[in-house]
């Protein structure tokens, strides 16, 4: 019996965690949940999972969820905050982190120092603190599967022997697909005036606000090229970007010998999701068979930097390396956050993120603590950019 952790329960990966697990209760118990603030959802999670542990984001949310299962007599430990949810991270045989963005850092950093088996769908935390949070891994013998569907794709298109002997494998180049999201044929000039509600409507992928928008300007491409740096070992130069609209092909590994190998399926988390949980075994995940006949086409082009340029600062940050991607990332996250609330356009964004980046001396990634700083100097040069431009 596996014990697990779900970080970020009440998000889209954590229901469709819960959903694979709830096929399997014979393999998988649940040890712990956590949200932030969704607490009659995560009440419900609770009755039926029966975890050990629920962990909230502050105090009052605490006593609520309390008082909600206290009204149905569900015995559960209820906590709340950074060092419950790193508690809970380490207490567990398998750690799903998928918190989004920098506030799970934390509790998966806790989960790796713990030597636990973690499946990461929260890239930020990697690429924020990607050569720490590696270290962080090797050091304490934890496992780490990576559950973001494109870099699932690239673990199963490798072989098992490449974290050992990556030079002899033969790879030439890692190749992410991308849908392009709902604004990839979209004239250009207008997208300074797509709503959140568009940005979000993405045309295969069901998710949560965060990542629907970075699919939108193409930045979370760009985070996942610097998450495939950290977990693959391959420089930027090796890392190739398709627009594959389809989401059919999750992405690819291309040898020196010519051959290509790629994972394909369904557009549904729960594949990667059950690939990792049950790893080096298979297990059903309720995701249907992949019929190509009915699919038909497959397309591929080649990315627009013009039109995505938070694409192109990923790479840039990548490349500039130290704290850059914290950077990147913290400004995104104001960003984001900015445009869902409508204080900014769409395209402020790429804006807002360039201004940050490029006003803002990055530094030696040497400690959490510097990418922390980090973190907290790019959001406030954010936020007083975003007060310029807000309307
Ligand atoms: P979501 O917004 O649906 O859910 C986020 C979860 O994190 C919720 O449970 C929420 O309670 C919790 N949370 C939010 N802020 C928090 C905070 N400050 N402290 C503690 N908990 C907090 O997001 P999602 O779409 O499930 O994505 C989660 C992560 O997985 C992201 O890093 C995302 O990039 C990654 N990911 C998601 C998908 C997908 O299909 N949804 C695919 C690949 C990778
Ligand atoms: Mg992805």
């Amino acid at each position: 019996m596996q014990h697990i952790t779900i970080l970020g329960a009440t998000g889209s990966i954590g229901v469709s965690t819960l959903d694979v697990l709830a096929r399997h209760p014979d393999k998988y118990k649940v040890h712990a949940l956590t949200a932030h603030s969704k607490v009659e959802e995560l009440a419900a999670q609770c009755a039926q999972f029966r975890p050990r542990r629920a962990v909230v984001g502050s105090a009052e949310a605490a006593s609520q969820l309390a008082s909600l299962l206290r009204a149905k007599d569900i015995r559960c430990d209820v906590s709340y905050g950074e060092a419950a949810l790193c508690e809970v991270a380490a207490e567990a045989d398998t750690v799903m982190a998928a918190i989004v963005g920098a506030a799970g850092l934390a509790p998966a950093l806790a989960a790796a120092r713990a030597g636990k088996k973690i499946l990461l769908a929260n890239k930020e935390a990697l690429v924020m603190s990607g050569q720490l949070f590696m270290d962080a891994v090797h050091q304490n013998g934890a496992i780490l599967l990576p559950i973001d569907s494109e870099h699932n794709a690239i673990f199963q298109s490798l072989p098992q022997s490449y974290a050992r002997s990556p030079e002899g494998a033969g790879v030439a180049k890692i190749v992410l697909t991308a849908s392009g999201g709902p604004f990839l044929s979209r004239a250009v000039e207008t997208l300074e005036d797509v709503t959140p509600e568009q940005a979000c409507k993405h045309p295969n992928w069901s998710m949560g606000r965060k990542i629907s928008v970075d699919s939108a300007t193409m930045m979370n491409k760009g985070l996942e090229v610097i998450e495939a740096h950290w977990l693959f070992g391959a420089p930027a130069s090796q890392i190739d970007v398709v627009i594959h609209p389809q989401s059919v092909i999750h992405s690819m590994v291309s040898y020196v010998d010519g051959s290509v190998l790629a994972q394909l399926g369904n557009p549904d988390m729960r594949t990667p999701i059950a690939h990792a949980l049950a790893f080096p075994e298979r297990i059903e995940s309720g995701v249907g068979q992949l019929d190509l006949t009915t699919i038909g086409t497959l397309q591929f082009e080649k990315p627009d930097f013009a039109r995505f340029p938070c694409l192109a600062l990923a790479f840039e940050a990548l490349v500039a390396g130290g704290t850059s991607p914290a950077l990147l990332n913290a400004a995104n996250e104001v960003a984001v956050e900015a445009f869902l609330d409508r204080r900014i356009g769409f395209r402020d964004i790429d804006r807002v993120i360039a201004r940050v980046m490029h006003e803002n001396e990055h530094g030696a990634a040497s400690s959490i603590e510097a990418v922390m700083a980090q973190d907290a100097l790019a959001r406030a040069a954010a936020r007083t950019i975003v007060a310029g431009i807000a309307r």
